[in-house]
C-alpha cells in the first residue's frame, strides 16, 4: 500500500512530520496529492495553541492540489463539472455537513460540524486532514471545484481561504460601482481585496504600517494608501479618509489586519449609513476588547458585518474571477518563499518571524 506524509502540530509550536498509509476512499470523497499549499496567517494562530478548537493536528487549509483517486460515485466537481484523475482542484477547507442548525438555515459558512474532518488529530483516519501533506482527503460533501486551466497554482493556491472570505465579505457589505472603500491591513486578504473592490468599480484606500505591503497594495491598484507611521492617531487618519472621500467618510471599511483597535479606526471612519466588515479580528478573549462608543454606530446607522469563512461557492466564484483578472494583476508576487514538507516547523517560524511574508509549501517537489 503507497504512504504519504503530513506536517502535524503536536505541541505549541511544534510540528513533526509523520508518514502514514493512504486511506481507502470511501464513495463521495476524493483523496488528492497536494500541489501547493500557502502558509495562512490563522496557520500560525494554530500553531501558537491559540485556536479554541484545533490543538494536535495536521496543518494547512489553503491549497490547489490533484485528482489522485476519485471515491465511487464522484464523476464531477460541485459545479458539475466532468472531473478525472490528475485534474487540479481547489476544496473549501471546510465541511458542510447539511444537516446541523446552521447548515438548515442555509448559513453553510457556520456549520457546526466544519471542523468535524478539519485538521484532526494525525493519528485518526483518513489522517490526510490538513494540506501541509503530501496527499488530501476530500471529505463526502466537502465541495471542491476544478481550476481553469489558465490559472497558475501559485495563483489558485489561496483561492479557497483569502480570496473567496473578501469576495464573500464585500457582498455582502454590498459595495457598488463608484463607492470607496477603506481596507484595513496589506496582508494577502488585504491585497486580494484591492483587486476584488477595483473589479466592483469602487475607489480603493489601504491602510497598512508596512512600506512594502503598501508598495504591493499600489500594484494591486490601491488609488490611496494611509501609512499609519506618518498618520499616527485616529483624528489623523480619520480626517485624511473623510478629505478622500468627498468630506463624507468611506462608505464601506473592510477590517482584514487582525488587529483589534482597527474597529475603534473604522467605525470612526465610515460614513452615515456605511458598512463596516469584520474579518481579520478572530480572537475573543478579553485582551482582545477595545473601547467603542456604541453611540457612533446607532448615530450613523452602520452596518457591522461579520465574516467567518464563506459560503462554499464562493469558492468557484473566487476561480472564476481568477480566470477572469489574474493576469491584470501580481498575484503570483503574493507567495515570496517555497518550502518542502520537510522544511514545514522552518517556515512556520520563518513566517513568525516575519522573515518571510507568506510562504507556500510544495510537498511533492
Ligand atoms: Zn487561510
Ligand atoms: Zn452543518
Amino acid at each position: 500500500m503507497s504512504k504519504g506524509k503530513v506536517a502535524a502540530l503536536v505541541g505549541p509550536k511544534k510540528v513533526e512530520i509523520k508518514e502514514f498509509n493512504l486511506p481507502e476512499v470511501q464513495p463521495g470523497a476524493v483523496l488528492l496529492k497536494v500541489r501547493r499549499s500557502n502558509l495562512c496567517g490563522s496557520e500560525l494562530h494554530i500553531w501558537r495553541w491559540h485556536h479554541p478548537v484545533i490543538k494536535h493536528a495536521v496543518l494547512g487549509h489553503e491549497m490547489i492540489g490533484e485528482i489522485f483517486e476519485l471515491g465511487e460515485g464522484v464523476t464531477t466537481d460541485y459545479a458539475g463539472n466532468p472531473v478525472s484523475v490528475g485534474d487540479k482542484v481547489v476544496p473549501a477547507y471546510y465541511l458542510t455537513c447539511l444537516k446541523c442548525r446552521s447548515c438548515l438555515r442555509g448559513d453553510f459558512n457556520l456549520c457546526q460540524n466544519a471542523y468535524a474532518f478539519w485538521s484532526q488529530p494525525p493519528e485518526k483516519p483518513p489522517h490526510f486532514t490538513g494540506t501541509f501533506a503530501t496527499h488530501y482527503y476530500v471529505q463526502p460533501n466537502q465541495y471542491f471545484y476544478k481550476v481553469p486551466d489558465s490559472v497558475p497554482d501559485a495563483v489558485a493556491a489561496g483561492a479557497n481561504c483569502g480570496l473567496s472570505q473578501v469576495i464573500c465579505g464585500l457582498d455582502l457589505a454590498e459595495l457598488r460601482n463608484g463607492e470607496s472603500v477603506v481596507i484595513q491591513g496589506a496582508g494577502g486578504l488585504g491585497l486580494y481585496a484591492v483587486a476584488v473592490a477595483k473589479e466592483k468599480g469602487a475607489k480603493v484606500i489601504v491602510i497598512d504600517k508596512v512600506k512594502e505591503r503598501l508598495e504591493q497594495a499600489k500594484a494591486f491598484g490601491a488609488d490611496y494608501v494611509i501609512d499609519l507611521n506618518e498618520f499616527t492617531t485616529l483624528e489623523s487618519r480619520s480626517r485624511e479618509v473623510q478629505k478622500l472621500t468627498e468630506g463624507d467618510g468611506a462608505d464601506v471599511v473592510l477590517e482584514v489586519a487582525g488587529v483589534p483597535e482597527a474597529l475603534i479606526d473604522g467605525v470612526h471612519m465610515i460614513r452615515p449609513g456605511g458598512r463596516y466588515i469584520s474579518i481579520g479580528n478572530v480572537n475573543v478573549s478579553k485582551e482582545f476588547e477595545v473601547p467603542v462608543a456604541p453611540g457612533l454606530i446607532t448615530r450613523k446607522c452602520a452596518k457591522i458585518i461579520g465574516v467567518v469563512r464563506y459560503n462554499p461557492w464562493y469558492l468557484y466564484r473566487a476561480l472564476k474571477f481568477l480566470e477572469r483578472n489574474h493576469a491584470r494583476y501580481p498575484f503570483d508576487k503574493l507567495t515570496d518563499k517555497e518550502y518542502g514538507l520537510e522544511e514545514v516547523p522552518e517556515a512556520l517560524q520563518k513566517a513568525e518571524n516575519r522573515v518571510v511574508t507568506r510562504a507556500a509549501i510544495v510537498p511533492n517537489k
